[in-house]
């Protein structure tokens, strides 16, 4: 089929983590001229795992087939064919059972758990996007409207400026854009600190069977707990455990700056005395040098819109999320495919009809994105048993199905259907 007609606007999108670099591949299939910028010298991610579940999947066929290739080409599912439908297997992380310890219950879906590298997906995402397209080592300071072209100036902090007709920022949980959307004053202007930080550890499989036994080690586990819990899923191609264990913090962390911070492995077992044999192998096996995360999220002043005029924000930048079910990647790139779409519409054929674009995506997005904002944070409650259920298995059973399942059963085609009636009113 031939390409369809340019469209006759460019488009600067800020900053290329997986939302920016999914929403550009999806423009390139579509013909929407753009701009990438990004702050750092290249396109990279950290070293860690990322669970991307059905919604994301969907998400990434609508945006390009080539996404989902991508995807396809580095992510890794449980290492069982007996657990191949398996998200996570639900443990008690208190038990002091060594070997063969029975799940609480079992959380399912379509395509069970579907980890990759994060690194190696980027890799495989920037290898889509031509470099002419991208310009890196810039560092979005400030947008301004040129009165007499009506274009929209961006200023970088190393003083150079750009411009385009409209500003999509990607730019992640310490965003620019957003201040630039919803103002420099605004409480929601900053992620707050969800008294929370995680250890995150990335250990060869071999030593992982050996400490846990396999069924634990190569499959997805979550282990809940008091005051912290803990996952661990296969990535690398089931050469690597993955695991990610969330500690509650009631400090306060010293400043957004820096979102990580050097600990120890005595640190670590301490946040986790509470914990059985299970967990704290885990932690043994990390390497000496480990590091705090925070987790920083918007719940406390979601954004009241995403989008002003012809700047709008999408991904983290407009609703940065704790990691507590697992979705605020997936969510990236339902973002990215809504916004494909709309921009793509037949209707959409000049710089003017941009914010109508936007406020349809908006529309479109904030109510489900705001929702797993606050479910997350309750979520990371729940698994230590500090929210509404207590200790109440069944209840907590009851709870995460509930919630997993309207992260899980989204319908992106529907939602861009709903977008697009929007975008005619
Ligand atoms: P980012 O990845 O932060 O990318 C933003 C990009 O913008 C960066 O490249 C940055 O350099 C650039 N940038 C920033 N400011 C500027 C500027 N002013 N000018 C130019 N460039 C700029 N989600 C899942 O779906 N599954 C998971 O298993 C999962 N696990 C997680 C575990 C942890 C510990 C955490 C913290 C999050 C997890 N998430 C998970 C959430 C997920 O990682 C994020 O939602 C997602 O990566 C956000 O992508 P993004 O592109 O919006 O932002």
């Amino acid at each position: 089929m031939a390409a369809p007609q340019p469209k006759p606007f460019e488009i600067a999108i800020i900053g290329g983590g997986i939302a920016g670099a999914t929403l550009a591949i999806a423009f390139l299939k579509r013909s929407i001229p753009f701009t990438l910028y990004e702050q750092g010298h290249a396109f990279s991610e950290i070293g860690a795992g990322v669970a991307l579940s059905p919604n994301a999947v969907h998400a990434m066929k609508l945006c390009d087939p080539a996404v989902h290739a991508a995807f396809q080409k580095v992510a890794t599912k449980n290492g069982w064919e007996s657990k191949r439908n398996t998200y996570f297997d639900i443990l008690d992380g208190t038990s002091m059972v060594e070997k063969d310890l029975k799940e609480l219950f079992t959380l399912a879906n379509s395509q069970g758990q579907n980890a990759v590298h994060r690194a190696y997906f980027m890799d495989e995402l920037s290898k889509q996007i031509p470099e002419q397209m991208c310009r890196f080592r810039k560092r979005l300071q400030s947008v301004d409207k040129d009165q007499e072209t009506g274009k929209l100036t961006m200023r970088f902090t190393d003083g150079s400026s750009a411009q385009a007709d409209a500003v999509i920022g990607c730019d992640g949980i310490k965003s620019r854009t957003r201040a630039l959307v919803v103002g420099e004053d605004h409480p929601g202007m900053r992620a707050q600190y969800t008294h929370k930080y995680a250890y995150r550890g990335v250990i060869p499989m071999e030593k992982a069977v050996e400490a846990l036994g396999e069924e634990r080690a190569v499959n997805g586990c979550l282990w809940l707990g008091p005051d912290a819990h803990m996952l661990s899923y296969p990535i690398n191609g089931g050469k690597t455990f993955n695991m990610f264990g969330a500690v509650t913090d009631p400090g306060d962390w010293p400043s957004m700056d820096t979102l990580t911070a050097p600990a120890t492995k005595e640190q670590a077992l301490k946040d986790y005395e509470k914990f059985g044999p299970a967990i704290k192998k885990q932690i043994q096996l990390c390497e000496d040098n480990l590091e705090r995360w925070a987790l920083f999220d918007c719940a406390e002043h979601p954004l009241p819109y995403y989008n002003k005029g012809r700047i709008v924000v999408v991904g983290d930048a407009a609703h940065a999320v704790t990691p507590h079910h697992g979705a605020g990647a997936g969510f990236c790139i339902e973002d990215s495919a809504v916004l494909a779409c709309l921009l793509e519409d037949e209707r959409v054929r000049s710089v003017k009809d941009l914010e109508a674009v936007f406020e349809a995506y908006n529309a479109n997005r904030i109510e489900r994105t705001q929702w797993l904002v606050a479910t997350s944070r309750k979520t990371g409650d729940l698994y230590e048993f500090k929210d509404e259920a207590g200790r109440d298995m069944a209840k907590v059973e009851e709870i995460m199905r509930e919630r997993y399942e309207k992260v899980w059963n989204f319908d992106i085609e529907q939602a861009v259907r709903e977008a697009r009636k929007d975008l005619g009113r």
